[in-house]
């Protein structure tokens, strides 16, 4: 299949576009002024179903919605248009709004590390054990999600963009972080990389014997959007030789496959994708948010995780969607998160328990809602770490009120208690961050 891109300027040009009435058209050139839009010939030709389209969750994974922007923003910009303001003006609106939207959720600015005084900005170290790297060729993807938390890497506000060219600094930086076993490569999507950029990130780390690293992982939707990038794309041999060459040098290499919904599992491309890469060595696990009006039915995630193992794929999280963008479209309640992850859990066989979920990945950590329970007589939330920002928070149950609307931690209220027991410790962490006092080995190594 020969690559098409369709954005804003050009998606007049997809065979559908017939379909789309006039509210639908102003809806899109809206909301994309705010929202990146990105779209591709096989997302539009093999994924989405056009005889249903306005309800189709795989057209609203990948078309910007109007509801996805408030009324009064949707409005603002809409007036702006009509009134045929100039480019500046528009970018400005849109730059207000997008920063009303929460654009760096989970204090992502903070996670930034330094080395040898100078800030890495291509890189996130949260985590005393996972190091996130952002190589500037990775940072876009072949088709744009919607309720993407990632979104302001793709619009111009360069101030929000994390990426960093120097591959010798990551590998410089591994080296210096013993503590570091495991290296995400994200993005965007970093398989959008021709196989030169991701050979002269991934071998010199292959070279190097000084670090401590046991897994890279990718961070990708090619897979879904594209999975040409490991059949029939110019240099797809040469990426699968790649993998295979992580996979002999003794490192594993993981790819992290964000796949929101049976559907996109359904074609003869993404599974001959998925049989090329497992021939290589390499292991594929999956993640997605819980959705709405994409995925909010256990019945759809209980099918796509028996989908999932039987291709060989290995279930990792289900998330809840971010505190960022549209979150008041996509967002579901908490209560209504660990309905849908429990119904679907309990309709799946042990294989594919290797789910975790549903989780936050909020600022102190990743906070699983493991359930719902009473304590005299009182429903609380049942939370647990699944990471922290101190590993000693992990694994320890702790409660908060029962919320039927709450969507994100920041929502919840400790139970019977002034503040969680994690709370003092991070507000003590994220004052030494802003001495840039960085949290890289239990906290000891300073900028
Ligand atoms: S592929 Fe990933 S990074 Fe790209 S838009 Fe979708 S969710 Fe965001």
């Amino acid at each position: 299949m020969k690559h098409q891109s369709y954005s804003i300027h050009n998606y007049q040009n997809i065979d559908q576009f017939s379909k789309f009435s006039k509210e639908q058209r102003e809806a899109i050139e809206v909301v994309s002024k705010v929202f990146p839009f990105k779209t591709n010939n096989y997302v539009t030709d093999k994924l989405i179903d056009w005889d249903n389209f306005e309800d189709d969750p795989m057209f609203i994974l990948n078309f910007p919605q109007k509801d996805m922007l408030q009324d009064n923003h949707y409005n603002q910009m809409l007036d702006l248009i009509r009134r045929g303001a100039d480019k500046k003006e528009v970018y400005s609106l849109a730059n207000d709004i997008r920063r009303q939207l929460n654009p760096h959720p989970a204090g992502q600015e903070s996670n930034v590390p330094f080395l040898n005084g100078e800030k890495l900005l291509g890189i996130q170290h949260k985590y005393k054990e996972t190091v996130l790297f952002f190589p500037t060729q990775g940072q876009t993807c072949h088709a744009y999600c919607t309720f993407c938390f990632r979104w302001p890497q793709f619009t111009n506000m360069d101030e929000l963009k994390f990426a960093m060219k120097q591959s010798n600094l990551l590998t410089e930086y591994l080296e210096n972080n013993q503590s570091v076993s495991d290296l995400l490569i994200t993005g965007g999507d970093p398989m959008v990389m021709n196989i030169n950029n991701l050979k002269a990130y991934i071998e010199p780390i292959l070279n190097s014997h000084s670090h401590n690293l046991n897994t890279i992982r990718i961070g990708t939707k090619s897979l879904s959007f594209w999975p040409d990038r490991f059949i029939n794309d110019k240099d797809s041999e040469d990426v699968l030789r790649l993998f295979e060459k992580v996979s002999k040098s003794g490192l594993q290499l993981a790819l992290m496959a964000h796949i929101n919904h049976p559907r996109e599992l359904s074609t003869k491309a993404v599974q001959e994708a998925i049989r090329r890469i497992r021939n290589t060595g390499v292991q594929i696990r999956t993640q997605s948010p819980l959705l709405n009006h994409i995925n909010n039915k256990p019945e759809l995630w209980s099918r796509m995780w028996r989908h999932q193992v039987a291709l060989g794929l290995i279930p990792y999280y289900m998330f809840i969607a971010r505190d960022t963008g549209a979150q008041h479209y996509f967002g579901t309640s908490l209560k209504k998160s660990i309905q849908i992850f429990s119904r679907a859990y309990s309709q799946v066989s042990g294989l594919a328990r290797t789910v975790r979920g549903p989780s936050m990945s909020a600022d102190p950590g990743k906070v699983q809602i493991a359930g719902v329970t009473k304590i005299r007589n009182q429903k609380v939330f049942v939370l647990n770490f699944l990471q922290g920002r101190n590993p000693d928070w992990v694994n320890k149950p702790f409660f908060a009120e029962y919320d039927e609307n709450a969507k994100w931690l920041d929502e919840l209220v400790p139970f019977e208690d002034d503040r969680f027991f994690f709370e003092d410790e991070f507000d003590e962490i994220k004052e030494k961050q802003d001495k840039k006092i960085v949290r890289i080995d239990n906290y000891k190594t300073t900028a």
